[in-house]
């Protein structure tokens, strides 16, 4: 069976990718997303952005992706950004970046930027001063003291890895009231996003989601926080447009502020988009042979079908941007997973899952 994967960081991987032209032939993928992983600060993230949109156009050309959808065995490559950063609190660089092919654009990354807040608490937040940080204003404060940005980990998702028990916790702190923030008692971090934290768009970013709505861009909600991600439905709502959390999975299955609530698996629904299964154990569960992570990995699909129904399930892996899964750690693996989805939800909802679903949403039936 043919797949599309909606997420993989192969385009800012370290040393070989496995994300090939090879090993995407070898599972049969019909259309892989790249992510522009930005992790720029301020004055970076739009010439990083463009660098890899370069790189991509370079990739493309060299390994013969195509660019439009097809029908006759190749594969089609998507360029996507991951984080917000890219465009600088600037409406005509999102412009920019669409007329260079971007179809879904992640809106934060593990940092807040000009759009709105990330779902995973940031220890140290890059220096964001200036004119468009009202909406999130209230999470500033202490927080801006601290403006080292933290090394990059070897893979993007390896940031998350929670060692905070207070994030780690199957009993999720109930939700607090807006502009309430959860102080670690043993550090200065403030813990933004995630369950008990409201913060969501600026105002900048109601603008920007309601603009990428025009230029039929996703705005992807992956890595930003609960409230963003209600808010971003509401832009949606009013645009009659489809949003997507391109690589996320149940947080009611397991307990991660990257992964969706229930609540956020419905309003993606609602809005026609999809939520893309990802791959990276982090997300998925605390057993991490390759049996658990199968077997977790089906559960979130379950979950999800339930929640959102068969259009809302597709698949964005996290390739290149996390360690590889023992149970299907590349491209070249995936009929395995692929067979495993057919003998488990049967032939139709397997292909939606596999292709219809996100095909409809970047308009590539
Ligand atoms: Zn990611």
């Amino acid at each position: 069976m043919k797949y599309i994967d909606l997420h993989c960081d192969a385009l800012t991987a370290e040393g070989v990718a496995s994300v090939t032209m090879e090993s995407l032939r070898a599972g049969g993928c019909a259309l892989q997303c790249f992510a522009a992983f930005v992790n720029g600060g301020k004055g970076e993230g739009y010439a990083r952005a463009l660098s890899l949109c370069d790189a991509f156009d370079e990739m493309c050309a060299r390994e013969g992706f195509s660019r439009l959808p097809r029908t006759d065995g190749g594969v089609c490559a998507v360029l996507t950004v991951e984080g917000g950063e890219a465009i600088e609190g600037d409406l005509e660089k999102l412009e920019a970046l669409s007329r260079r092919g971007v179809k879904i654009f992640g809106l934060t990354w593990n940092y807040p930027n000009e759009i709105g807040e990330c779902a995973t608490p940031h220890p140290t937040l890059p220096p964001y001063k200036g004119g468009r940080q009202e909406g999130r204003a209230a999470c500033g404060g202490e927080a801006h003291l601290h403006s080292r940005r933290p090394l990059l980990p070897r893979h993007p998702e390896e940031a998350l890895r929670p060692k905070d028990p207070e994030v780690r916790s199957p009993t999720p702190t109930p939700s607090k009231g807006a502009g309430m923030m959860q102080r670690d008692p043993n550090s200065r971090r403030v813990l933004c996003g995630g369950e008990g934290v409201s913060f969501g768009l600026t105002p900048f970013g109601r603008e920007c989601v309601a603009r990428m709505c025009e230029l039929n861009m996703l705005p992807d909600v992956s890595h930003g926080s609960d409230a963003l991600l209600r808010e971003v439905a509401a832009v949606c709502k009013e645009k009659g447009a489809p949003f997507v959390a391109s690589h996320s999975n149940a947080r009611a299955v397991y307990f991660h502020p990257r992964n969706l609530t229930d609540e956020g698996i419905r309003l993606i629904a609602e809005s026609g988009g999809v939520v893309g299964l990802n791959f990276y154990d982090g997300f998925l569960s605390d057993d991490k042979t390759s049996a658990g992570q199968k077997a977790a990995l089906f559960s979130h699909a379950r979950h999800i079908l339930k929640r959102g129904g068969e259009d809302v399930l597709a698949l964005g892996t996290d390739f290149d941007g996390a360690p590889p899964s023992p149970y299907v750690g590349d491209p070249s693996a995936m009929p395995r997973f692929l067979s495993g989805l057919e003998k488990t939800f049967g032939a139709r909802i397997a292909e939606k899952i596999a292709f219809k679903n996100a095909a409809r949403v970047l308009g590539a039936q």
